[in-house]
């Protein structure tokens, strides 16, 4: 941290030539304060643990499964990296269970053809040409001709041919000839065609055991692993627009930890985020900031905690009420922002005010 001397120093630089003289900005009169900028996120890797039924159809291999009796108990070392979701799955010993399925084989009777294998079809199917509307003048397709020949249907332009059913001229529908319909495309008239579903072999694959005849059933272990993630960007007793003031390459201090299973616990029983202030040499004032952030989370197996700070002096001089420099520290040196003091810009708002209502008032007196 900057003393006093340095942050004074930097301001007198920062006021140029005017300032290089130690009496244009001398000690007494100035206010320093400190404020802190923290920024960063706490990742927790929270577990949560449950049991379920399992199920597969087949023969599936589950040897390679991790196997428990005691879900709770069971010991999985902590996460790597917090961030990192998984979900590990576990047998509970001695409850596989493989069983032949109720099906044939893994087979079962086609519901679509009740296992025939095939459906019922129309052997024939209207004429597209006619499409019911007077296949033949004379006979309407009955072979027997009328006394008295029908109209041709209004607005029919196309030809009509002989009848083959009656034989009358010039009387019938020129693509069925007076039959008024054809045999079907599909079935060629047998009247039956393969049943769409099980193509013709009457039973389908039972979809619980998926076709294999046999399923296996177990009590499964699941433990689950997700990040929850704490972020914050926080002054000390400074407006959020600090961080304007800030950049990448000022003299910010980084801080990445990881707590595993074991150190967590051994922390958590003494003080959370004891270990913050000793292990990484993490500023006590930083330490003491997130320690209200580091209490234990219901099912926290680990966490991984992020977080750059860096302190800032703010500079007032009773000489220039109306000026506040920010002392920044940097890579080499420290850096001045030099901002309006609050009261300095109340100050410039009332004078605006007081020009406004001055500048209407002139203008009703001149009107
Ligand atoms: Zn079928
Ligand atoms: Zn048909
Ligand atoms: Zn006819
Ligand atoms: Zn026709
Ligand atoms: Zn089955």
């Amino acid at each position: 941290m900057l003393s006093d001397d340095d942050i004074l120093a930097a301001v007198r630089r920062g006021l140029g030539a005017a300032g290089a003289d130690p009496a244009a900005f001398p000690a007494h009169g100035a206010r320093i304060t400190r404020h802190l900028l923290v920024d960063g996120e706490i990742v927790r890797s929270v577990e949560t643990r449950e049991e379920r039924t399992g199920f597969q159809p087949g023969s599936p291999d589950l040897s390679d499964r991790p196997r428990y009796d005691d879900l709770d108990g069971y010991a999985i070392p902590a996460p790597s990296d917090p961030r990192n979701p998984s979900t590990l799955l576990l047998v509970r010993r001695g409850t596989v269970d493989p069983r032949p399925c109720v099906c044939t084989n893994g087979r079962r009777q086609c519901p679509r053809c009740e296992g025939a294998g095939d459906v019922k079809c129309p052997a024939y199917v209207p004429c597209g040409g006619c499409k019911g509307r007077l296949c033949c003048l004379s006979c309407e397709g009955t072979g027997k001709p009328a006394l008295k020949a029908a109209d041709r249907p209004q607005g029919e332009t196309g030809t009509r041919v002989r009848c083959r059913e009656c034989g009358a001229e010039d009387t019938a529908c020129g693509k069925c000839r007076g039959a008024g319909q054809k045999k079907c495309g599909v079935c060629r008239g047998s009247g039956t065609r393969p049943c769409p579903v099980c193509e013709r072999d009457g039973t389908i694959a039972h979809e619980y055991c998926e076709g294999t005849g046999r399923y296996v059933r177990w009590t499964e272990g699941v433990v689950e692993r997700r990040p929850v993630v704490d972020a914050f960007k926080e002054t000390s007793s400074l407006p959020d627009r600090a961080f304007a003031w800030t950049r990448e390459d000022d003299a910010w201090q980084h801080v990445d930890t990881l707590d595993t299973l074991d150190t967590l616990d051994a922390d958590l029983d003494a003080d959370p985020g004891a270990d913050l202030g000793a292990d990484t040499g993490l500023d006590p004032a930083v330490a003491a900031y997130l320690k209200p952030r580091l209490g234990h989370h219901d099912g926290e197996v680990g966490r991984r905690v992020r977080v750059r700070h860096l302190s800032l002096a703010r500079v007032t001089h009773d000489d220039h009420p109306h000026r506040v420099h920010v002392v920044i520290p940097g890579p080499v040196t420290p850096r001045v922002v030099t901002v309006r003091s609050p009261r300095r810009t109340r100050q410039l708002a009332l004078l605006a005010l007081v020009v406004l209502v001055a500048a209407v008032t002139v203008a009703r007196l001149l009107s």
